[in-house]
């Protein structure tokens, strides 16, 4: 990634502006050092990004530099950065500056403005993003790439991320429940552990519960992926998005049965 500077999601227009001029100076810089690295031979090699598998096959070590798109919630600004970005060319397109506390709302309007002007065939990479729902929604909007905390973070606080929604083992409904964390995931917890040994790990504060957790996390986050992926491939985005979506609710509906 090219370095660049996030303002506050609160800026006032001179400082968001003044933040993406920077950003863009910055953009010029890393990608001027990027290549003089990778010509004098400093570098253990460039990848060839054309597509997302292409950076899957990559030799490892090797690098591509992706630019980041600011601007905070400001369209115009947003649309700036994204062109002066482009005319500076990288291998891929971030979106960054999201996902830092601004309503949800704001971000689909960002990426809803500036995905229709993404070059259709470099990897898109939305920055700090998100909860399973939140990959899904993005992905429909025409974004690719993604990290965030949540899968370990949550993992360490007795949160687990399932396809019938996100389950706090710390609540007592999972104390004698003998079933794996999701009956759909094929991770090594799920395989081996049952929700009441998990919970139990999480209640005596056992450093295992925050490794197992994450562990799982991790695992449904990819499985979540890659089953886009599939999906994508076989035309049945539409119909996946709407199940996924519907079967991440089952755990808030049996709440509400049983209350
Ligand atoms: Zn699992």
């Amino acid at each position: 990634m090219a370095f660049d500077e996030c303002a506050a999601g609160d800026a006032l227009p001179d400082v968001s502006r003044q933040s993406m001029e920077l950003t863009a100076r910055w953009a010029a810089r890393s990608r001027s050092r990027f290549d003089s690295l990778q010509s004098q031979g400093m570098d253990a090699g460039r990848i060839a990004v054309d597509t997302v598998s292409a950076i899957r096959g990559a030799v490892s070590g090797t690098q591509a530099l992706f630019g980041i798109v600011q601007g905070g919630s400001d369209l115009d600004l947003r649309r700036e950065s994204l062109s002066r970005t482009r005319e500076i060319g990288f291998d891929g397109y971030a979106i960054g500056g999201l996902s830092v506390g601004e309503e949800k709302s704001v971000m689909w309007r960002v990426i809803n403005h500036l995905a229709p002007e993404m070059p259709a065939n470099q990897p898109r990479y939305l920055m700090g993003v998100g909860t399973p729902e939140d990959l899904v929604e993005a992905v429909s909007r025409g974004v690719d790439m993604f990290d965030c905390v949540l899968p370990t973070r949550n993992g360490r606080t007795g949160q687990a991320f399932t396809s019938r929604g996100k389950m706090n083992l710390k609540n007592a409904q999972w104390s004698s429940d003998t079933r794996p964390l999701d009956d759909s995931c094929e991770c090594a917890v799920c395989k081996r552990h049952s929700r009441a040994y998990l919970r139990h790990l999480c209640m005596s504060g056992e450093l295992l519960a925050s490794i197992l957790l994450s562990h799982h996390n991790l695992a449904f986050f990819l499985d979540t992926m890659r089953r886009v992926r599939q999906s994508i491939r076989s035309g049945d985005f539409t119909k996946f998005r709407r199940e996924f979506t519907e079967g991440l609710k089952a755990y808030e509906g049996e709440k509400a049965l049983s209350t």
